[in-house]
């Protein structure tokens, strides 16, 4: 038995191979059902119950790959898949992975990847001027959005009691403390919270008005209600962009509730922050830069292959204090960023690395150019929602999201409903198209999203003419 890694000769040989494979891939993709086909359990039970004994010849693992593995993939490259939000990762976004695993940096000091240290800053500096979003914020990456909201949570709860980092949450008298968000914020707000040691009756869900934005009266009558009531109010929840309709909160009125009560505001535009990219959609994220930290996910639509997101903070020093604990090993004299003292993690991989690749590559041009096509595209496909007696459009396209149902006037609302879930079913177990599906009040609602660099109009000709091809089917199983 020779030690050692695989021998350069045989990593080429292999490595061309999955260069072509992935290439041929991508440009095959619309030959492969969107959604995998397996049934829960089938993968797990076709792969032997231990680990091979002696080391396996490569082809024969790469042959089980795609006999085994593949058919178990969701092809979220796929240019009909519309489900959640679409994504794609662009081909130099996967060199920028490969080149990271090769690496294999762990960036927690700087002198361990002076490489991702700095490049992440002047990355996440080139875009945040392309997000013209002022001077004043500094950003960080971490693997999701969640994750980032997690930090900047941590960082409001720090700043109304930083003696937590000593004392903690329990075995002491503390006020009950309260975060605001809509109730359209996403599920992570509330996995945050709790994750800090408040439970969720530290968190108060604002109701919002007839376009799903938080009703900021209601917000600055709560918050003060809870500070007669003894409460502790310290962090406001702002969404751009939410997950279910890509509804926009009056940020600029939540950041003056959130100055006026000294409430720390967060802003999470995981999803719709990359259209901010585009002049023409700035309208949309006014007062943004009175936030005090803002998420953004290049892995969720700029073209980024997962995970990157980026956290924008103001006081960077305020982060630094939440988190940094500086064990002996880790002491260093070096006057630099060392990110392990910015977050939960210590290590972390050089994601920086593609996201530089894919604005060099594309340019800012590019990127612009990709937002506002899916944007185009979103409006197109709503138009013709809005053109067919058939269907009805739920809720406003704002960005690349399209919520909208069958409907015809003889059907209740809950045998609305009922079609509507069955053509959605029917839609996604077709494996030509998979889209997804939100609750607005009590309709069911189909989501259509755009957002993938495959994505042209005739894919979307395509899911339309199955949407009405399914829906005349059932129909006709009906009758
Ligand atoms: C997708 C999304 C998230 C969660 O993103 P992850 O990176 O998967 O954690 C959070 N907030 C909003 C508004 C989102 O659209």
């Amino acid at each position: 038995m020779s030690l050692g890694d695989i021998p350069s000769k045989e990593f080429r040989k292999h490595g061309y191979k999955i260069i072509d494979w992935i290439a041929d891939y991508l440009e095959k993709i619309e030959q492969f059902p969107v959604l995998s086909q397996n049934k829960p359990g089938q993968l797990k039970d076709s792969l032997p119950q231990s680990a091979p004994e002696e080391g396996e010849d490569f082809n024969k693992i790469f042959s089980d790959f795609e006999k085994f593995i593949l058919p178990a993939v969701t092809h979220w490259n796929h240019p009909n898949f519309h489900g959640l939000f679409s994504t794609s990762s662009s081909a130099v976004g996967i060199f920028g992975e490969m080149l990271s695993a090769a690496f294999d940096m762990k960036a927690m000091l700087w002198r361990t990847a002076p490489a991702s240290t700095e490049l992440e800053q002047v990355t996440l500096s080139w875009l945040r001027k392309m997000l013209g979003l002022p001077e004043s914020f500094n950003g960080i990456i971490y693997d999701t959005a969640s994750v980032s909201s997690l930090h900047a949570i941590a960082m409001a709860r720090h700043r109304i009691l930083p003696d937590t980092k000593e004392e903690g949450m329990s075995g002491r008298t503390l006020p009950l403390l309260r975060l605001y968000c809509s109730e359209h914020a996403h599920s992570s707000i509330d996995k945050a919270t709790i994750l800090i040691g408040l439970g969720k009756r530290s968190i108060v869900k604002i109701e919002s008005d007839e376009n799903f934005r938080m009703k900021t009266d209601v917000l600055e009558k709560v918050i003060k209600e809870d500070k007669t009531k003894g409460f502790l109010p310290f962090c406001v929840v702002a969404t751009i962009g939410t997950t279910s309709t890509t509804s926009i909160d009056d940020v600029k009125s939540v950041a003056e509730i959130c100055a006026k009560n000294n409430l720390f505001l967060h802003v999470d535009a995981a999803y719709a922050g990359a259209a901010a990219i585009l002049p023409q959609m700035r309208h949309y994220f006014a007062g943004w830069e009175n936030a005090d930290s803002i998420v953004i996910n290049p892995h969720k639509w700029l073209f980024t292959p997962f995970d990157l997101s980026v956290l924008y903070v103001k006081d960077m020093q305020l982060l630094k204090d939440t988190f940094s604990l500086v064990p002996e090993y880790l002491k260093t004299n070096e006057n630099a960023m060392n990110q392990m003292d910015y977050g939960i993690q210590l290590g972390r991989r050089f994601r920086a690395l593609k996201l530089w690749f894919i604005i060099r590559y594309f340019g800012q041009k590019g990127m612009q150019a990709r937002i506002s096509e899916d944007c185009r595209l979103a409006k197109l496909f709503a138009d013709w929602v809005k053109a067919s007696p058939k269907f009805q459009l739920l809720a406003p396209v704002n960005f690349a999201l399209v919520c909208f149902r069958a409907y015809d006037e003889k059907l209740t609302e809950q045998e609305l409903n009922f079609l509507n879930e069955k053509l959605m079913n029917e839609v996604n177990s077709s494996g030509k198209a998979f889209i997804s599906h939100t609750k607005i009040g009590e309709k069911f609602s189909l989501r259509l999203s755009i957002g993938s660099l495959h994505t042209q109009e005739k894919h979307l000709e395509k899911v339309w003419w199955l949407l009405n091809e399914t829906l005349e089917r059932l129909r006709q199983q009906k009758s």
